[in-house]
């Protein structure tokens, strides 16, 4: 094989020493699985967020189909300083995809140890190994007809429940913050030995997946958003079938509502009556899942907001849109949905149930499968709204209070705005937070539209910093800068758990900006 035969080399690695490391990997996990044409490995570095796929080029990816088969993987990663980015099934679309943050980095893709090695209906908890889809838990649930619900992010059906959690991702049901629910974790570290974290560290210990914590210093943590071990194995807890399930929408007029729609939500949310992770959409996320830009406006510019607000009142959107749900028996959800209508009639919003709605509205059906754990691949529909497959999230926190919703969405519009990219947003309720999601959609055939959608991720980040608001997640071009928005201290903090567990730097260097 050529030097130019690679698709890159791993930084500060000669052709011959990443030849000598291919063989190694080659004995350890066998030819098929290391792969290094730059054919097969074009499809790892295939990204939607705003930057040259080169800077994000995998060197390779390595294949691996158990534990054993990781641990010699970083052996031969330590002794030819050739460094492995992981992933569990490798989509995380709009924050960077499967690719590494770095160039030269090796795919260590997971898919292969997908094994379901548990799921507990009595107990309401699952153990998986890392590559393991939700789609496959959904089929075994349904082959076995067990009382349980997944609670899954978007692109279920292709993704897995460790992927999103490490990367602190989120679902719609009452368990919808993923890492929340997430309990004990088998974790390769760098050195090539296997910790099982909580109560997992014992022998024949049959509480791993029941409590959280164990003992001494909580450590499952560290191993998300992070560049510290390979996890190989992740238990989740799952959520009972309840015996009712209510979702319900309210639809506001105008954009200023964010503000009565978030302060009727939060003393809902915070005392439970609405369990769940619901959403409140602006109107133009309702239209760009299901509808081309070019059939609403062909300028260049933002939208205007007199086009987008003509539009979604033909089609009978709201100016804000909150899907939530009511769960229970019987009796439990007649006394919640008194609360909840007395309170989002009064906030003078229009409530919706089931029996209001066409039963094949795309967008109802959609958020009433995904608040209860339902495959969908719906919202999918949005990347048609500009098409050229760019999509990039900015997702900054605010707290459960309308008027910080309404300053965030004031920022956030007005930095779109001067980019000339269309503000396609929506908060999901936290519990005592909102995630501001907005997807910042672009064309990335189109060079200008690129550097565009790359220069207002960047505005957004250090205006929203400068209002002391930072992301919860943030896409691989930009990890260095979000981290040190994050200050000195934590980047110490984290490079000395770094040198400490990984002092070669041979996993996903550059990991929310972590990289020695
Ligand atoms: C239309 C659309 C809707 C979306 N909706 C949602 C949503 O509702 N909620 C949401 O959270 N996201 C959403 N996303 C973003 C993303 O696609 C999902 O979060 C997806 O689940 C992440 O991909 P994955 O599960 O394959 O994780 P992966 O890509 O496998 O992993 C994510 C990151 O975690 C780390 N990692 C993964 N596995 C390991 C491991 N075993 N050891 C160490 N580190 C590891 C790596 O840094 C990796 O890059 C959406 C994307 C799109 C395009």
């Amino acid at each position: 094989m050529t030097d130019n035969e690679f698709a890159a080399l791993p930084p500060g690695v000669s052709a011959e020493r990443f030849r000598a490391a291919i063989a190694k990997f080659r004995d350890a996990i066998g030819q098929e699985h290391v792969v290094v044409s730059s054919e097969r490995v074009a499809p790892y570095a295939k990204i939607m967020i705003p930057e040259e796929e080169e800077k994000h080029m995998p060197a390779g990816a390595l294949m691996p189909k158990t534990v054993e088969e990781v641990q010699k993987i970083v052996a031969v990663c330590n002794e030819y300083k050739v460094p492995v980015w992981p992933i569990s099934t490798g989509r995380n679309f709009g924050y960077g995809s499967a690719a590494p943050a770095k160039r030269g980095s090796m795919v260590l893709d997971l898919r292969r140890m997908n094994r379901i090695i548990e799921v507990n209906e009595e107990l309401g908890y699952a153990l998986v190994e890392a590559g393991c889809t939700y789609q496959q838990l959904a089929d075994y649930i349904e082959e076995h007809d067990l009382a349980l619900w997944l609670d899954t992010p978007m692109p279920a059906p292709i993704a897995s429940p460790t992927g999103n959690t490490l990367d602190r991702g989120v679902g719609y049901t009452p368990y919808g913050e993923h890492f929340l629910f997430q309990c004990g974790m088998e974790v390769v570290l760098a050195n090539g030995k296997v910790l099982r974290t909580g109560m997992g560290a014992l022998e024949n210990s049959n509480t791993w997946q029941v409590f959280k914590w164990g003992y001494g210093p909580y450590l499952d943590g560290i191993f998300t958003q992070s560049n510290y071990g390979i996890v190989t194995k992740m238990g989740f807890w799952l959520m009972p079938r309840p015996p009712v399930y209510k979702p319900f929408l309210v639809k506001y007029p105008n954009q200023d509502d964010i503000v009565t729609a978030i302060d009727t939500i939060r003393p809902l949310r915070m005392n439970q009556v609405i369990a769940n992770a619901g959403t409140v959409s602006n109107a133009l996320w309702e239209i760009a899942v299901g509808t081309r830009r070019f059939e609403l406006w062909e300028e260049e510019g933002q939208i205007p907001d007199e086009i987008v607000t003509a539009y979604a009142k033909e089609k009978g959107y709201g100016a804000w849109n909150v899907y939530a749900a009511l769960y229970g028996t019987e009796e439990q959800v007649a006394v919640n949905w008194k609360m909840v209508k007395g309170a989002f009639e009064s906030s003078g919003g229009t409530l919706m149930t089931e029996n209001d709605m066409d039963p094949d509205d795309p967008l109802w059906q959609y958020r009433k499968d995904m608040m209860s754990g339902t495959l969908s691949m719906q919202e999918f529909g949005m990347y048609n709204w500009r098409g050229g497959g760019g999509s990039t999230w900015f997702a900054p926190v605010s707290q459960a209070r309308g008027s910080e919703t309404l300053k965030q969405m004031q920022l956030a519009k007005e930095i779109t705005k001067k980019y000339g990219i269309d503000y396609v947003a929506l908060f999901i309720i936290g519990w005592r937070d909102m995630h501001h999601i907005v997807d910042l959609l672009y064309d990335r055939t189109d060079p200008r539209q690129m550097r565009a959608a790359h220069d207002c991720y960047g505005e957004l980040l250090k205006r929203f910093a400068k209002q002391g608001y930072g992301v919860y997640r943030a896409n691989t071009a930009f990890m260095d800068e979000v981290a040190e928005l994050y200050g000195p201290v934590k980047h110490e903090v984290n490079l000395a758990l770094k040198r400490a567990l990984d002092p070669n730097g041979i996993i996903a260097p550059g990991k929310s900006g972590i990289d020695i």
